[in-house]
């Protein structure tokens, strides 16, 4: 057995190094040039040249987002419970009330037929996760957002690049968030872009992030130091460049382990969907933490669980709401390493590894 082949990992090249030190060399290293051209190069490669403001973590995007599209105190808004605390949270932080609906168990989005059921008066947006880089049926959500007259917002932070029925993710809300942490697809160091469907959210999600000033000490509302600095800035630029090409790794990668694994339930890509396989996640119907502890005991192979508690669980929200598909997720739900840093002896190893476990276990 080699060293542990880990779950996730960030790649960190000279020339992201170069960058942060033509950046500290220039002396100025707050947000400044580097952030305009971020902001702009992101919007032209992953969002069709939608506008995009960059902040300084994917949480403080959909604050921002969420705020600058008029949510607060009073208002729901339909969130899955199946995701990263960061979804509800920001719905929370605005005085909103995250609502909590079902997942459709093939795709772990956002089941459109349970959220209808749990549209009420107060609510004013339903905020879809692409979870794991698969896209969200934002067709289904989109159309029943519009027939009951909210906003559709979309938690696009594990999926750069993916696509729904050929339009790109985050050019279907009135504003999208994408993180720009050293897990995900591409990184910044920490960082979020949100990408506005007006100029108006554009101008409000600006304003909320410097203070609620646009001219120095002519502050207009009250607002945060959400800024990314320039140094954040320059790695996303390189890390901009290198996304594709990582994305097309990952999908070979993903192909390779679904042609390859046996006795787990393999990742199911709907039609319509472009996967960008932020995290390539199997079921294990049977001792899913006996599955991971023996997977790294034997077979040197890391993995991870997202997400082990339902978010209306957790004692931050401490709901008892019954949502099965959400339970049976968190329950059965392991993903397996993907990411572009595997060689072809890692893949071959994580197949061996989960095969051997699931006979074992049979
Ligand atoms: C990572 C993540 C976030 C938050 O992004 P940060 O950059 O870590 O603040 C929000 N939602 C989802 C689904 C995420 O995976």
């Amino acid at each position: 057995m080699g060293a542990t082949i880990p779950a996730a990992k960030p790649l960190i090249g000279d020339d992201e190094r170069a960058a942060v030190d033509r950046v500290m060399r220039s002396g100025m290293i707050a947000q400044g040039p580097e952030v305009a051209a971020f902001e702009r190069e992101f919007a032209d490669a992953l969002v069709d040249g939608r506008d995009c403001v960059a902040v300084s973590s994917g949480t403080a995007g959909l604050h921002l987002g969420l705020l600058a599209a008029g949510i607060g105190p009073g208002d729901e808004v339909i969130v899955p419970s199946f995701t990263f605390a960061a979804t509800a949270n920001s719905v929370a932080l605005t005085g909103a009330t995250p609502v909590f609906a079902d997942i459709d168990p093939v795709t772990y989005c956002l089941d459109p037929q349970h959220v209808e059921s749990v549209v009420t008066s107060r609510t004013k947006g339903i905020m879809p996760v692409h979870l794991y880089g698969h896209p969200a049926d934002v067709t289904a959500l989109g159309a029943l957002a519009e027939r009951h007259g909210v906003q559709l917002f979309e938690d696009a932070a594990q999926a750069h690049g993916a696509r729904w029925q050929g339009r790109r993710v985050g050019t279907f809300g009135s504003f999208a968030m994408f993180s720009l942490y050293p897990t995900k697809n591409m990184t910044s160091g920490e960082g979020g872009m949100v990408s506005c469907a007006s100029p108006e959210l554009i101008r409000a999600v600006q304003l909320l992030r410097n203070q609620g000033m646009e001219r120095r000490y002519e502050n207009e509302v009250v607002g945060f130091n959400a800024r990314m600095t320039d140094l954040h800035a320059a790695i996303g630029r390189v890390q901009l460049g290198k996304v594709d090409a990582w994305t097309e790794t990952r999908r070979r990668n993903a192909r390779f382990l679904s042609e390859h694994l046996e006795g787990v339930g393999v990742p199911v890509v709907v039609d319509g969907a472009e996967h960008v396989w932020h995290q390539y996640t199997i079921r294990v119907e049977q001792d899913r933490d006996g599955f991971a502890a023996a997977l790294l005991s034997e077979h040197g192979v890391g993995s991870g669980v997202y997400y082990p508690v339902p978010n209306h669980e957790l004692p931050s929200f401490g709901l008892t709401i019954d949502l099965p598909e959400t339970r049976r997720a968190s329950q059965q739900v392991l993903s397996l390493p993907v990411h572009p840093a595997l060689s072809d002896e890692d893949l071959e190893r994580v197949v061996a590894g989960v095969n051997a476990v699931a006979k074992a276990g049979a």
